[in-house]
């Protein structure tokens, strides 16, 4: 059951799972991808906000969102605690901040990796580990980062087609970075997603499950959060002092 519906998601969402024995990148330098994606951000013209808004696709369709909710095997859907509603509920703001709320459904799965998945336009798949083990801090980041994931689909789609995994751990950044964004904007930690992150992984490394091939090393994918928190922070702090003439 659990490998028919991994399965399922990996078709639909590319949430592919590397096969055994690689061994996860230690590098302590910024690598080529992470520099890309912390340049693609730098070459920013406007403000963030305007910026995203700039580049956001179309909500899709009632249809296609119907079908891709059809995916999910309805027993693997769990009903969350009152703990996790109550986690859940503070999630609007940042579903808000994409213009997704009332449309993007948040869903719980029995799954037992700890992760989150973006379900084409129409949901955050939600694994119950994940509600589990993260802070309601550390889930608005994370789902921030699955929302994000909208922006750059038809990318995505290409990359996984063809698999050039440069490109996909590239966007996996860049959605990083829109979480990054999504935090400072609404006036919340940027750290909460490097604590989530770390969590999943040393979580699912725990249970036997490698690390994806979709993303750089932990610690470089940390760091690139930590460059872009900074990069943001600087940015507002110059938009919002007056300029001498
Ligand atoms: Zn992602």
């Amino acid at each position: 059951m659990f490998k028919s519906l991994l399965h399922a998601i990996s078709l639909t969402l590319g949430l592919i799972f590397s096969s055994p024995g690689q061994t996860p990148k230690t590098s302590a330098a910024f690598g080529n991808v992470a520099q890309q994606a912390f340049n693609y951000f730098a070459r920013m013209d406007k403000q963030p906000d305007e910026f995203l808004r700039n580049i956001r696709l179309q909500k899709v369709t009632l249809e296609l969102k119907l079908k891709a909710l059809n995916l999910i095997p309805p027993e693997s859907l769990v009903e969350p605690s009152a703990k996790g509603q109550a986690k859940l509920r503070a999630l609007s703001p940042i579903l808000k901040y994409h213009e997704r709320d009332s449309f993007i459904e948040l869903k719980i799965i029995r799954v037992p990796v700890a992760t989150a998945s973006f379900l084409a336009g129409a949901a955050i798949l939600i694994t119950e580990p994940a509600l589990e083990l993260l802070t309601t801090e550390e889930l608005q980041a994370v789902v921030a980062h699955e929302l994000s994931h909208e922006y750059y689909w038809n990318e995505f789609e290409l990359a996984r087609r063809s698999q050039q995994y440069h490109v996909i751990k590239e966007l996996e950044l860049r959605c990083d970075g829109i979480a990054v964004i999504t935090l400072k904007q609404l006036g919340l930690n940027p750290d909460r997603l490097i604590s989530a992150t770390t969590k999943f992984q040393q979580y699912n490394e725990r249970q036997g499950f490698p690390p994806s091939e979709n993303y750089v090393s932990l610690a470089e994918r940390l760091r690139f959060i930590q460059a872009m928190t900074n990069m943001i922070q600087v940015r507002n702090h110059a938009a919002h002092t007056p300029t001498r003439k």
